[in-house]
């Protein structure tokens, strides 16, 4: 399985968690800053490729409220791990305690399922669900130890994040390496 790809304009990066896989719902695809919550329509794409491509449960109706709700989410989220990699203490712990109590979480394992799947918000409800994995998940994420490894990509334009998986890993993806050394090499 290859660590980034992307499907119908979609960025799926199976082995980050779901809080930084949403992040990368906003990502630059070597010409432009793509962006799944532009409209409702982009974020049920979005949530359709998980499905197909990482077995997520889907999540089938987006709304313009949910939308926003989505948007407020993500920007959450990116507060928290700016925080985290800036290393203010005060400001991870006051971002995130406002992450995670702009959601429901009381995660329940739903009976009469095929797959143990966890809805983290507790009410039946696909959506609210993600967001509360989400939010769980930022905070799995900037917490020790996973915090050591938790990077912004230097790449040339790119917004993502990334778990560092060796100590000379300065970038997402190897396409952002070879954008960086096209750079590099432009400059000189
Ligand atoms: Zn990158």
């Amino acid at each position: 399985m290859k660590a980034q790809y992307t499907v119908d304009g979609v960025l799926v990066r199976p082995f980050e968690p779901i809080s930084t896989q949403f992040l990368s719902s906003r990502f630059y695809d070597g010409r432009t800053i793509v962006d799944a919550l532009e409209t409702p329509e982009l974020a049920e794409q979005w949530f359709a490729v998980m499905t197909q491509e990482l077995s997520r449960p889907p999540v089938a109706h987006v709304d313009a409220g949910a939308l926003d709700a989505l948007r407020g989410l993500r920007d959450g989220v990116a507060t928290v791990y700016e925080h985290a990699l800036g290393n203010n203490r005060d400001q991870i712990a006051d971002s995130l305690n406002a992450l995670v109590g702009s959601v429901e979480i009381a995660p329940a394992i739903p009976k009469r399922k095929s797959q143990a799947l966890i809805d983290f918000a507790g009410r039946g409800n696909p959506l609210e669900s993600f967001m509360a994995e989400v939010a769980l998940s930022c905070a799995f994420t900037v917490s020790a130890p996973q915090v050591a490894q938790l990077e912004k990509c230097e790449g040339p334009n790119c917004v993502l994040y990334y778990t560092r998986m060796r100590d000379s890993q300065h970038w997402c993806s190897n396409t952002c390496g070879n954008r960086a050394r096209v750079a590099r090499h432009a400059r000189k």
